[in-house]
């Protein structure tokens, strides 16, 4: 095997249809790969448990094949570096979190958002990175953080664990959004890598999936910055290399806000069933993140050598649900 071959993901969150955002940051990173001729691996992000619906994992395959993205790994064809469902990896998830709690590096904590809310006397201040982090809650304002091993747990199902974060600033150089800094301590606080339920967070599987999936480039949304800082502290806290990152501009509806129901039906879902052709939306994802000038029907392979990070822009897109609908 070629040590240095890019290995990238992609990563969907069954928790409901897919849209036209979450294509366009699926042909992006499928493009960052294979441009590389890099492997591609379909992880399907079950954990978010009381959000996930039943038919969406499916769909979502199939929207995926729809569109001519295909990856070399996933839950469909198996690989060396499976389970590629993160619902069924909970075991592995517990075990290295005893090893970060073994470590010092976690702590019981039993507070409620509300309770946190109260708590944290300052607003969340604002980080220097390239999307504001809007939808972070404040940071945590330590309330349970004096915990040390061998005290005693507070009863089974009333906290999480929750992550020690580092003090100090953190750097990375993100493709697309260039340096990137910011202390996870200071300016996003201690965070949790469990429910009060026991079940992984999404920053503690999603870490560890990267790491034993040997995934080297990441390739997602811009409103994951603020996640990626925390992630970077995890990796290290586990000894791993951390990835690439390239977080790739959102699609937002015509309000600024991100993508949604109240946006109209932007499902892929709508559009396979409507007969859409599919290149017409490649086309569209590849000309509206600056890949292409015009949005020229074609399929992501075609789109191999337009490909490249400088290429993309760096603001979101704004669209409205009738982009497709006269074609
Ligand atoms: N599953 C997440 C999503 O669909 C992506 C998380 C990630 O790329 O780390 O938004």
């Amino acid at each position: 095997p070629i040590s240095n071959q890019v290995v990238g993901r992609l990563a969907p969150s069954p928790t409901g249809a897919q849209h036209l955002g979450n294509a366009r940051t699926y042909l992006l990173a499928w493009l960052a790969a294979r441009s590389a001729g890099g492997r591609v691996i379909l992880r399907i992000e079950d954990i978010d448990s009381p959000r996930v619906k039943p038919w969406a994992t499916e769909q979502a395959m199939d929207d995926l094949r729809w569109l001519g993205l295909d990856w070399d790994e996933g839950p469909d064809i198996g690989g060396p570096h499976g389970p590629y469902i993160q619902t069924t990896k909970a075991n592995r998830y517990q075990v290295v979190l005893q090893e970060l709690v073994a470590a010092g590096k976690a702590y019981p904590c039993v507070c409620s958002r509300q309770d946190i809310a109260t708590a944290a006397s300052a607003p969340h201040p604002n980080t220097d990175t390239a999307t504001q982090h809007d939808h972070e809650g404040p940071v945590y304002p330590g309330t349970c953080a004096a915990w040390q091993i061998g005290d005693p747990l507070p009863p089974q199902g009333s906290y999480c664990w929750r992550y020690r974060a580092t003090d100090r600033i953190r750097e990375f150089v993100d493709l697309v959004h260039g340096r990137q800094q910011l202390n996870v301590a200071k300016e996003l606080g201690d965070f949790p890598l469990t429910r009060k339920t026991g079940e992984a967070a999404y920053q503690l599987a999603v870490v560890i999936d990267d790491i034993e999936m040997t995934i080297n480039q990441v390739v997602r949304g811009d409103d994951l910055i603020a996640s990626t800082f925390r992630q970077l502290d995890l990796f290290e806290a586990l000894h791993a290399p951390p990835p690439q990152f390239a977080h790739v501009p959102l699609v937002l509806g015509p309000d600024g806000r991100r993508l949604a129901k109240r946006h109209g039906d932007t499902r892929l879902s709508q559009y396979r069933e409507a007969g859409i052709d599919p290149r017409q939306i490649i086309g569209w994802a590849a000309a509206s993140s600056g890949l292409i000038e015009k949005p020229v029907c074609s399929r992501p392979d075609e789109l191999i050598d337009s490909f490249c990070f400088e290429r993309l822009d760096r603001q979101a897109t704004h669209i409205n649900d009738a982009i497709f609908r006269d074609s």
